[in-house]
């Protein structure tokens, strides 16, 4: 009898040590970029562990995952997209090896700026604005640089939760309240960004890269990118920009360590503006939009 208990007793502890390993578990996320890491590792918690195909040194533009980076996703549950360049031969492949990740591009349903790689009169944006682009094509490239815009990433943000409910139904209490935490935080950030931008509507500001984008249209700045049709300008187009940056005023220049940076050097000693460094693939993005608006607010004096 004694010895019929302490079997059964064994037994449970077993099927309780085994139920434990299951919970502790975390669910496996990949995601393309860094700033979608910050993101899925806050509305997870403990119930999710987030790996990032790029790190936050690397180009967007110039990246493709190691086959082994590709053939290690297939540990993971869920696959977390923007719509960045190198993402789609990545998950074809995907599609194909690992039919049984999930892939979920948290970008569907934001509306895309056309990218400055057509518009490099600088009024493409305008030209295009308000009309409807589906079933034409101008030939412009959208601007893939969505996250560094905190509506946009409220709406990744909520995409991310929705497909981790999905996966993770025990954890929806814990997720729905990490999201409304998140979104209360980001809104406040929000909200004092345009504060603090409220002055310097119509301001022009330089990016070797440009990837603020999104960000210059929630504040009504305006972006102007140093590089050229990717690449850094022939000395004739660097005496062209300064001559225009003199002209608009443009005291912060916006250099990313992904990106060559003499030519903004040289810009900001011929205008008296500051060179600021900023990442735009920081895991926190909000921290990086953070530092432009602190680097604007400084010229706001000056102008
Ligand atoms: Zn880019």
């Amino acid at each position: 009898m004694v010895r019929r208990c302490l079997a059964g007793l064994f037994g449970l502890v077993f099927v309780l040590a085994g139920l434990r390993a299951a919970a502790a578990e975390p669910l496996r996320l990949t995601v393309s970029i860094p700033p979608l890491q910050g993101l899925a590792a806050r509305l997870g918690g403990e119930g999710v562990a987030v790996s990032s195909f790029m790190n936050e040194t690397q180009d967007p533009h110039a990246f493709s995952p190691s086959p082994r980076a590709v053939a290690s996703l297939g540990r993971s549950a869920l696959l977390f997209t923007v719509g960045i360049d190198f993402e789609a031969a990545v998950c074809e492949k995907i599609r194909q090896a690992f039919p049984g990740v999930e892939i979920v591009d948290v970008s569907a349903g934001l509306s895309r700026s056309p990218g400055v790689a057509c518009s490099e009169d600088g009024h493409a944006g305008e030209a295009h604005a308000g009309h409807d682009h589906a079933g034409h094509d101008h030939g412009e490239v959208s601007d893939p640089h969505l996250w560094l815009s905190v509506p946009n990433l409220l709406h990744m943000a909520g995409r991310m939760a929705e497909a981790l409910e999905r996966r993770l139904p025990e954890q929806r209490q814990a997720i729905a309240a990490n999201l409304a935490a998140l979104r209360q935080e980001f809104e406040a950030a929000h909200a004092d960004y345009g504060r603090r931008l409220e002055g310097l509507r119509g301001a022009v500001f330089y990016v070797y890269h440009p990837s603020f984008g999104y960000f210059a249209r929630d504040y009504g700045l305006v972006q102007q990118a140093v590089e050229i049709d990717g690449k850094s300008p022939s000395p004739r187009q660097l005496s062209a920009l300064i001559a225009q940056a003199s002209a608009a005023k443009v005291r912060v220049i916006v250099v990313q360590p992904q990106f060559p940076q003499r030519s903004a050097q040289i810009l900001s000693e011929r205008i008296g503006g500051q060179v600021i460094a900023i990442n735009p693939l920081s895991a926190d993005p909000l921290g990086a939009m953070g530092q432009a608006v602190a680097a604007l607010e400084r010229t706001r004096g000056a102008r």
